[in-house]
């Protein structure tokens, strides 16, 4: 199923924004969010981190160096900033602030800080959703099976994904992903109800107007 919804000038935009301890299965998540609901753009994140294996500038995160990161916080373009694993991540401000106000709903896949930054700043815009895989055994086996990690990497992700867990409750939303398909279903229902809120219709807004 996908949902079809349109630009919507007379409402706001909604900055949905996505967190989730590693390996909760996140990015599967999100990836298949996009094609599965309309007219859901990605926000692309700064990093100072160098581009992964098939990472492409631009589209995945535009990769910049640590002084220009400092330049463009210091100059108010972003929305909100984070350090992760030795390196900065920020949200640009300019495409959530171009969403909100035409009517274009934007995705961000971002940590419980970025979040919370985020949902300090847009209070009446953004709707946070948190991801959990159905239990800590499970999310070990994951973090495993991807293989990415080495031993201590991955108890040190382990450690830091309990402590992450627990900030489920600052969140509007919680997602159990237990299976992929029903997680998407839960997510597009999540989509089309903030979209159908009384509250995100524009002043003055007529429906019934001829
Ligand atoms: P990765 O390096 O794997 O792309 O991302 C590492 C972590 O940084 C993930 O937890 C991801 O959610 C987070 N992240 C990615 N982009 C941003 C961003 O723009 N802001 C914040 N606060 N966190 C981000």
């Amino acid at each position: 199923m996908s949902i079809s919804q349109h630009h919507e000038p007379h409402r706001r935009g909604i900055i949905f924004i996505l967190s989730a301890p590693s390996g909760a299965g996140k990015t599967t998540l999100w990836r298949r969010a996009l094609t599965a609901i309309d007219e859901l753009d990605l926000s692309v994140s700064l990093t100072t981190r160098g581009p992964r294996g098939g990472e492409v500038e631009g589209v995945d995160h535009h990769f910049v160096s640590e002084e220009e990161f400092k330049a463009r916080w210091a100059r108010g373009e972003l929305a909100e900033h984070a350090r992760h694993f030795g390196a900065s991540y920020g949200t640009p401000r300019g495409p959530l602030d171009r969403a909100v106000r035409e009517g274009r709903d934007i995705l961000l896949e971002i940590d419980i800080s970025g979040a919370k930054q985020i949902r300090e700043k847009y209070p009446r815009d953004a709707v946070g959703i948190f991801v959990l895989p159905p239990s800590f055994e499970d999310l070990e086996e994951r973090l495993r099976h991807r293989g990415t990690e080495d031993e201590p990497g991955i108890q040190r992700r382990l450690i830091r994904a309990r402590e992450e867990a627990r900030e489920w409750t600052a969140y509007d939303f919680l997602i159990i992903n237990a299976e992929v398909d029903r997680s998407i279903a839960q997510l597009q229902a999540i989509v089309l109800a903030e979209r159908l809120r009384a509250a995100r219709q524009r002043e003055g807004f007529a429906p019934w107007k001829s």
